[in-house]
């Protein structure tokens, strides 16, 4: 029995409270904060006529450490659950600190002027955190999240060491639009045109943004698709937790549609993120595309197909050469159906509830700043198998 306060109602924040709402057990009160009392109001009456439980909901801007402190003081939750910005990270890691309450996030810490993703300033709190004797997850999403949890347990259970990793992120998703994004535009673009990065033999490649593609054919009927290497900030933390790893790469499905329509919002300058002068006022590009984008909770309704995440593990297991494939197909119908979100929402507001689980029931407890591998992977792998999100192994060799 434990009272968890979720900030920020976006798509995320929906299936967060929808899935909490769902396991009453463990959250017993749900409260939800956003800077838009009434996107919170919508989702609370949506969780109350399909599951009849009440959130409390609440305004708050994050930004301000103690405008978060006073919320926390007045809640008094056992959990701070951030599917805010990444903006809001270390202001809301601040007011944890000062109130003495665990913290969890999906997504690491990024300044707003330089899209930079890294884990640094997040780390950076680990003293903290343990001499106040409280607890931060990062990453508690799908990607980063279970493709964390995923590496840890092919680790755990299939392999003597791990030699290569490589993260596949497919949406072979349709809704119909020329151009948007499935979470948050600006978030997802300043992801997007970012160099591509990945580790070989200790030490990071660039490479230069979306330049390294192959087709790869994914599983169940879904086919080949041109997956495009990218940074993803779940390199950096596996890098450095499994050492064993001699290359560890990301690749992300993106549709030539997708790709013509970026590049040209990129030639023009509308990806840009430093601020612009427009008739006496300063307009950051990229700001003002995600203002003209459709709202990426207006997709739920129209899309159609589905997602395949998941990891490649090659290594070797009692001397022998293995290679290894884990992944997670969801539907984005399904998703809808059950909690009005379409699927990129929902299998990152599935872990981040997995994990606040985790937290909450003290199976995952332990003072300081930490990622999701380093914990054991077995009680969060059963959790994504009763709570909407099961996953299939397939031993390619070995
Ligand atoms: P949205 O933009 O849909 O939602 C963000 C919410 O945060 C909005 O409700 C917004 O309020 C609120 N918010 C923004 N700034 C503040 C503030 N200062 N104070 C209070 N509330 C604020 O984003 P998503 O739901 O798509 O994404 C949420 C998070 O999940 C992001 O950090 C994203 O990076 C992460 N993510 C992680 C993934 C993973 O697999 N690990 C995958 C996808 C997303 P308002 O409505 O007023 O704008």
């Amino acid at each position: 029995m434990s009272k968890v306060l979720i900030i920020g109602a976006g798509g995320v924040g929906q299936v967060v409270v929808h899935k909490c709402a769902q396991v009453p057990e463990v959250f017993s009160e749900i409260h939800l904060a956003s800077r838009t009392k009434s996107k919170c109001d919508a989702i609370a009456k949506q969780v109350k006529d399909r599951w009849k439980r009440d959130v409390q909901t609440h305004a708050l801007d994050a930004d301000n450490v103690q405008e978060t402190v006073a919320l926390i003081r007045k809640v008094k939750p056992d959990l701070l659950l951030n599917v805010a910005l990444p903006y809001q990270d270390l202001a809301l890691m601040e007011a944890c600190l000062e109130t003495g309450v665990d913290y969890l996030d999906t997504a690491n810490y990024e300044p707003k002027d330089v899209a930079k993703f890294e884990y640094k300033w997040q780390w950076a709190y680990q003293e903290r955190f343990q001499q106040a004797g409280i607890m931060a997850l990062l990453g508690s999403g799908f990607d980063p999240g279970v493709t964390n949890v995923f590496t840890a347990y092919a680790a755990k259970h299939h392999f003597d060491e791990i030699r290569e990793l490589d993260i596949l992120d497919a949406n072979a998703g349709q809704h119909g639009q020329h151009f948007a994004t499935n979470f948050n535009p600006e978030i997802n673009i300043r992801e997007v045109t970012a160099k591509g990065r990945f580790w070989e033999n200790g030490e990071w490649k660039e490479t230069e943004p979306l330049s390294v593609k192959q087709s790869y054919d994914f599983p169940e009927g879904i086919g080949p698709m041109n997956i495009y290497l990218m940074y993803h900030e779940e390199l950096e933390s596996l890098a450095r937790h499994f050492p064993t790893l001699k290359r560890a790469r990301f690749w992300m499905t993106f549709s030539d549609n997708y790709l013509k329509h970026l590049e040209v919002l990129q030639n023009v300058g509308m990806t840009r993120i430093d601020p612009v002068d427009y008739k006496g006022c300063k307009v950051i590009p990229l700001e003002f595309l995600k203002a003209l984008l459709p709202d990426p909770g207006s997709l739920g309704p129209l899309t159609k197909g589905r997602t395949c995440i998941g990891n490649i593990v090659k290594g070797t297991k009692d001397g022998k050469e293995r290679e290894y494939y884990i992944y997670n197909i969801c539907d984005h119908q399904q998703a809808y159906a059950e909690v009005g979100s379409q699927a990129i929402s929902y299998t990152t507001g599935v872990p981040a509830m997995i994990g606040a689980m985790m937290m909450l029931t003290k199976k995952w407890s332990k003072p300081g700043v930490w990622n999701m591998e380093q914990f054991d992977p077995d009680p969060f792998m059963d959790a994504l198998n009763k709570h909407g999100l099961p996953w299939t192994e397939v031993f390619l060799k070995g």
